[in-house]
This record gives C-alpha cells, sequence and structure tokens, in this order.
C-alpha cells in the first residue's frame, strides 16, 4: 500500500477491495492533495470484529508480560517513524508540525507507560470468611473493543484508548475519524510492522454514519470507547446502554480560565493565550471562556493584545506557526460561522494575518471578544476553533457561578497567587480536571482524564484509570482444606 493511501486494515490484511475513494486535501493549502481514503461500507464493523474475536484467545494466552512488549516495540517503532507520521498528520488534519512532533512523542510515552502497566500487580487478596480459602481479585479482558477517535489528536487519543486496551488483553476494532485516517493507516502499518499479531488491532476506514454506526448498533462487541462530539457520543452511548456493552464516551468542552484581581497577569496571559489558541483551539479541553474579575480587566486585555500580536497564524508545516489552518471544510464553515457572530461583538485582541494566504487554506484569525452576554451562543457552544470570549466578574464567587454556568464539565482553571482561593476554586469548579495558575488544556498520560456533566460518561481515561475501563474484576476464591 501506497503511504499516502489509507484503507481498512482487518485480520492483518489490507482490504483488498477499494469502495468509494475520496481525496484528502491539505487543510493549509486546499488545492493541494494529500492522498485517498478508500472507505470501506457497514459490513466492514463486522469483519473486523470477526477477525478480533479470532485473535481474542490467543492474545489473551499470551499473558500482559508478553503484551507489554509488543506494546515497547510499537513504541519504539513510532518512535523510530516520529518525523514522518508528524509530517503526515499535519498535512492531513493541519495541526502545526513543532505541535504534532510533540503528539508523536507523547504517543511513545503512552505506549511505554502502558508497556510498564504489563509487570505491574493486579488486583488484591481479600480475607474470607472462612478459613483456608484465598480470595483474591483479578482482572479479564472485556473481549472486542471498538474504539472510535476523533482527528483533533491524530496519534495520542488513538493510542491513549488502544494502547490499555491491548495490554489488558483485549482485541481491538479501531474507527478513526475521517479527517484523520491517512494518519491512522500508518499507525497500523507501524503496528504490524513491530509484529502484533494479525487481528490483534484492526482498522475500519469508512463514514461515522456507515461503518462506526455499524460498529456501535450492530456488531458484536463487548466494550466501547468513543471521543467526538457530545451530539454523536450521546447516540453512542444510548446504543451500547441498550445492548449493555460497557462503553465510555469524551464529548465536548467549553472550558473557563478564570483570572482575579490577583493574578500574576502575565503568567495568565500566556496560559490562555496557549489554552485558546494551540491546535486552533481545536481541544476539547481548549480554553474558550476567559472570567476576569474587574481589578485587573484592564491590564489583562493590554497584556492580551500584546501578546497576541507575536501569534503566528500559518501553514501547518512552517516551522514557525503557532496557529495552523482548521482541519476540515465542516469546520472551517462551522467556525467561520462563529466568526461571523463574533466580528459583532467588541473584538479585544486578533492574531495579525498580514502574509497570510488567508484563501489557501481554512484559516480563521485567533480572535478575543468581550461584551457578550453569559448566554451568548459564544459563550455558551462548543465553537472548537480559535475563538474565545472574556466575561467579566466582581468577585470570587460570581467567577465560580459564570464559570460553572455551562452544560459542559471537562477542564476549569483559575488564576491567582492565593493558594486559599485557588483551593476553594479546585473544590467548587464542576470540571473532571481542575488548575491553579495553569492552563485549561494539557493533559498528562498518567494522570486521569475525563469530564462532568455532558463532557462524558462520568469514568477515566489514561493512567491506570484506563485499566479499570478495559477489564473487569473477578473475585476468586479457591478452598485448599482440609
Ligand atoms: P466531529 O463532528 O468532530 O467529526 P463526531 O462525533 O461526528 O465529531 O466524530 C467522532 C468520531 O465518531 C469519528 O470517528 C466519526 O467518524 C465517528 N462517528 C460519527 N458519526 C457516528 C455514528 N453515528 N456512529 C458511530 N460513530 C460515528
Amino acid at each position: 500500500m501506497a503511504d499516502v493511501e489509507s484503507r481498512s486494515w482487518i485480520g492483518g490484511e489490507w482490504a483488498a477491495q477499494a469502495g468509494e475513494i475520496v481525496e484528502v486535501h491539505d487543510p493549509s493549502e486546499v488545492s493541494r492533495e494529500v492522498g485517498l481514503l478508500h472507505l470501506s461500507e457497514a459490513a466492514a464493523a463486522s469483519e473486523a470484529v470477526e477477525a478480533a474475536r479470532y485473535a481474542s484467545a490467543a492474545w489473551d494466552r499470551q499473558g500482559s508480560p508478553a503484551r507489554a512488549e509488543a506494546l515497547s516495540a510499537m513504541a519504539a517503532a513510532l518512535e523510530r517513524d516520529r518525523e514522518a507520521v508528524a509530517a503526515l498528520a499535519s498535512q492531513e488534519m493541519g495541526k502545526p508540525i513543532t505541535e504534532m512532533r510533540g503528539e508523536v512523542a507523547r504517543g511513545v510515552q503512552i505506549l511505554r507507560f502502558y508497556a510498564a502497566e504489563g509487570v505491574r500487580a493486579v488486583g488484591e487478596v481479600i480475607p474470607h470468611s472462612q478459613t483456608q480459602v484465598l480470595q483474591y481479585t483479578t482482572r479479564r479482558p472485556l473481549g472486542v473493543v471498538g474504539i472510535i477517535t476523533p482527528w483533533n489528536f491524530p496519534v495520542a487519543i488513538p493510542l491513549w484508548k488502544i494502547a490499555p486496551a491491548l495490554l489488558c488483553g483485549n482485541t481491538v476494532v479501531w474507527k478513526p475519524a475521517e479527517s484523520a485516517s491517512l494518519t491512522a493507516a500508518r499507525l497500523a502499518q507501524l503496528a504490524a510492522a513491530s509484529g502484533l499479531p494479525a487481528g490483534v488491532l484492526n482498522l475500519v476506514v469508512g463514514r461515522g454514519s456507515e461503518v462506526g454506526q455499524a460498529l456501535v448498533e450492530a456488531a458484536p462487541l463487548d466494550g466501547l470507547s468513543f471521543t467526538g462530539s457530545t451530539a454523536t457520543g450521546m447516540r453512542v452511548a444510548a446504543a451500547a446502554a441498550a445492548r449493555n456493552i460497557k462503553y465510555q464516551v469524551e464529548m465536548g468542552g467549553k472550558n473557563a480560565a478564570v483570572v482575579l484581581n490577583d493574578a500574576d497577569v502575565d503568567l495568565a496571559v500566556s496560559a490562555v493565550v496557549s489554552g485558546a489558541f494551540r491546535s486552533a483551539g481545536q481541544k476539547c479541553t481548549a480554553t474558550s471562556r476567559i472570567i476576569v474579575q474587574d481589578g485587573v480587566y484592564g491590564a489583562f486585555c493590554d497584556r492580551l493584545r500584546q501578546a497576541m500580536r507575536a501569534v503566528r497564524l500559518g501553514p501547518a508545516l512552517h516551522p514557525d506557526t503557532y496557529v495552523g489552518p482548521l482541519a476540515s471544510e465542516a469546520q472551517f464553515e462551522k467556525v467561520s460561522r462563529y466568526a461571523h457572530q463574533a466580528a459583532r461583538a467588541t473584538v479585544v485582541a486578533q492574531a495579525p494575518v498580514e502574509g497570510v494566504d488567508l484563501g489557501a487554506g481554512y484559516f480563521v484569525p485567533p480572535t478575543v471578544v468581550t461584551d457578550v452576554a453569559p448566554g451568548d451562543p459564544l459563550v455558551q457552544e462548543e465553537i472548537f476553533g480559535p475563538l474565545a470570549a472574556i466575561l467579566r466578574c466582581a468577585s470570587f464567587d460570581e467567577a465560580v457561578a459564570l464559570c460553572n454556568q455551562t452544560v459542559y464539565g471537562l477542564s476549569a482553571a483559575v488564576f491567582t497567587r492565593d493558594l486559599s482561593q485557588g483551593l476553594k476554586f479546585l473544590d467548587a469548579a464542576d470540571a473532571g480536571m481542575v488548575r491553579v495558575n495553569q492552563e485549561t488544556a494539557g493533559v498528562e498520560y498518567a494522570a486521569p482524564f475525563g469530564g462532568l456533566k455532558q463532557s462524558g460518561s462520568h469514568s477515566r481515561e489514561q493512567g491506570t484509570a484506563a485499566l479499570d475501563f478495559y477489564s473487569h474484576t473477578k473475585t476468586c476464591a479457591v478452598y485448599y482444606g482440609p
């Protein structure tokens, strides 16, 4: 298979029969074609689950130390190919190359983290009410797990699901987003080249509404992990619950950074710029609401204006680009509608656009607005683009109330020099990840990741929390008397 093609990879073989073929264009320069997707139809979901089922028993029997070796081999293969993977992803979905290199390095770390988990203790020994009975818990794999991923972290999100799933002894059917399927095929190639047995990891490339939906609603899965929009995630959760499949869904966010009067303004501004505009705001943990207390409002806006002058918008492969294009035409159209609404508010700061050929790609200038009501769509809806809104507040209590005035609950941050206020905020903010003097975005692979309210299904990913999801606990009792 050519490097710049993507097709399903089932049972260790690339799908021979091409269905619909779709051209992939570089979002930085839309006239440039970067690859081809061969979209599979709905039937591929069941075929892939069958292949995964066939591989399941042998993979389980290998034991976790051997599975850990397989993850280490995948880590080495990804590390060797890191530059090519980063460059491909940058051209496929527009993330700036400097950020993409960091994401691939994160992918290697994730694989190594779960490889290390393969030789750790699992379960506990629990005293039994009868003597001469050994009672203990152990972990067993779920079986065949479906993994549905978005395009915004084309390497890290798939790996933070696939690695713990495989380590726990599951086999996997992975459905990547259409806008990240070239990168997905490259990762599948690396897994194959590193010696992963056939059928242990299967890739189905196709439309979410066809192959994705078939996986969720009909294929005989034992577990399902999804990251994407809230609308799709809620449907996935309902379908999985109706079939009583263990599931987790990670969905949207509308994350607030609260800047209190005593904040270190420089620190707050740099965290807000990075949190709001890295990945062009296309992170579920992106800062999209900035809640600023009256006493620091003027200084914060001045400093933000200054900082935004240095934000470089440009093509993803340019080494100086800080904000790249949006990932796709659909993204561009959606975010542009919000940008028109934003233009009617008061613009506080905008990144310079001189020297950028805005028409060549899906570029939307990073912009911060103010004078918007707390109920405005710009403040309430997940935009998933480089737009953020400032809300003013008079007090700490008002800041917390505004922060929590959202249907989402993924991440929240406060900027203050008063640790007592910081700790009170960590208690009061309705979010799964809460921070003091740190940006809302940026995750640690060893720590639990997930949100409250409509941001997720209340379980956690990453760290050892993922091992809880991708396995079930068995309570074992052995009588060895008299
Ligand atoms: P976005 O709007 O950002 O593309 P989605 O939630 O639609 O986010 O997509 C996230 C992932 O879910 C992608 O892999 C997509 O193909 C898949 N998907 C979309 N619709 C469905 C569906 N009805 N059933 C299962 N998966 C779907």
